[in-house]
């Protein structure tokens, strides 16, 4: 049964992010996130029938949220502008991957504007990834797959429970040395981050950005799913580093240099059971996303959402840390650019759609 206060205050501070009604609390039960532990409140909308999660005691209400990112204002979320760009920097150049991610998070670092990046979506251990430096991010573009630890909050939305373990760990090493983390991960970390009150969680620390990178899932399912993908892959999953959707394939590149297509019917369900019905692709509470699109090799695709990222992104291109494709081949055909990105992001919200969708 819930406690009295933990009911009052689910009354008190949520309202269902689908119709407005007042949730009524359901389950109360504690969760361990590194060695403390964390009530979470399970509640429902008697209106809309929408189940919803939250720790009100270190995360935020989703309905705060809502209103300052409006994920729903478009299949792609609230956003700013689309463009592609690449980056300028020899040394992220001549290295595999994808660069413009590293590159503006290196930037971030040079130009004083945080300390150190969490690199969410590198780790799926209680340890964290940290990048103090630009060699730290010459990876960055890199994905890992591995069992993850995750409660629905409602709506398709994911709280990554490892995120918020392995931010604490860094937290209780660092002992206020890095206060201001920029995070990059994928949709579930970066929605963790912004519903996370840093000041309880994390005292002293905040987050001084977010930066997303696109997600088809975390192929990493257990069981029959599992050995059903390596067959397919012709390595572990857990090497998997880039996911690609190219025409009605999707690409998997492991860890050693592998390439390996899969049409997209073939791999539809078999992902970690945490993102079964998760259906944020472009990391909709990011500042700015960012990944390629297609089998386009030079430029990658940025979706910018906030004011912080729209003028960091405007500095990183003024300083020449970055090029958008406006600057290398002019005005309309950045506009036509801008449209085929618009056009691929989209159509991927639907593939990412049929490949997360709960298998019966
Ligand atoms: S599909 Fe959703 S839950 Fe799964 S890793 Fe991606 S963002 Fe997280």
């Amino acid at each position: 049964m819930p406690s009295s206060a933990a009911v009052s205050r689910a009354k008190g501070e949520n309202a269902c992010v689908a119709c407005g009604s007042t949730v009524e609390p359901t389950e109360e039960y504690g969760l361990d996130i590194a060695g403390r532990e964390v009530t979470f409140v399970a509640t429902r909308c008697p209106s809309c029938a929408n189940e919803y999660v939250n720790a009100p005691e270190i995360l935020r209400p989703d309905k705060e949220l809502m209103e300052a990112y409006r994920p729903s204002a478009s299949a792609l979320g609230s956003f700013r502008r689309v463009l592609t760009l690449t980056s300028r920097d020899r040394e992220f150049r001549h290295r595999v991957g994808d660069k413009v991610a590293g590159t503006l998070l290196w930037y971030l670092l040079e130009e004083d504007m945080a300390d150190v990046v969490f690199l969410a979506h590198l780790s799926v251990t209680e340890e964290p990834v940290m990048a103090f430096k630009k060699k730290d991010l010459f990876e960055a573009w890199q994905i890992r797959m591995g069992a993850g630890r995750a409660i629905t909050t409602g709506g398709g939305l994911r709280a990554n429970l490892a995120t918020l373990t392995q931010l604490k760990t860094f937290v209780e090493t660092d002992r206020g040395l890095h206060p201001r983390i920029a995070v990059m991960g994928r949709p579930c970390q970066v929605y963790t981050m912004r519903k996370l009150l840093w000041e309880r969680f994390a005292s002293g620390y905040e987050l001084a950005f977010a930066l997303g990178t696109f997600c088809y899932g975390n192929f990493a399912p257990a069981g029959w799913g599992g050995k059903k993908l390596t067959e397919l892959l012709g390595f572990d999953p857990s090497e998997i580093r880039q996911v690609r959707f190219l025409g009605d394939e999707m690409e998997f590149v492991s860890g050693r240099g592998v390439t390996r297509k899969v049409p997209q019917g073939n791999i539809a369900g078999l992902v970690n059971a945490n993102c079964l019905q998760c259906y944020d692709f472009s990391v909709k509470f990011s500042d700015i996303s960012v990944g390629h699109i297609g089998g386009e090799e030079l430029f990658e695709a940025a979706v910018v959402r906030t004011e912080l990222g729209d003028q960091v992104l405007e500095q990183a291109i003024n300083d020449g840390f970055l090029a958008p494709a406006a600057q290398l081949y002019g005005k309309a055909d950045a506009e036509d650019d801008e449209k085929r990105s618009l056009a691929f992001l989209n159509a991927m919200v639907d593939v990412k759609k049929g490949l997360t969708q709960k298998v019966r």
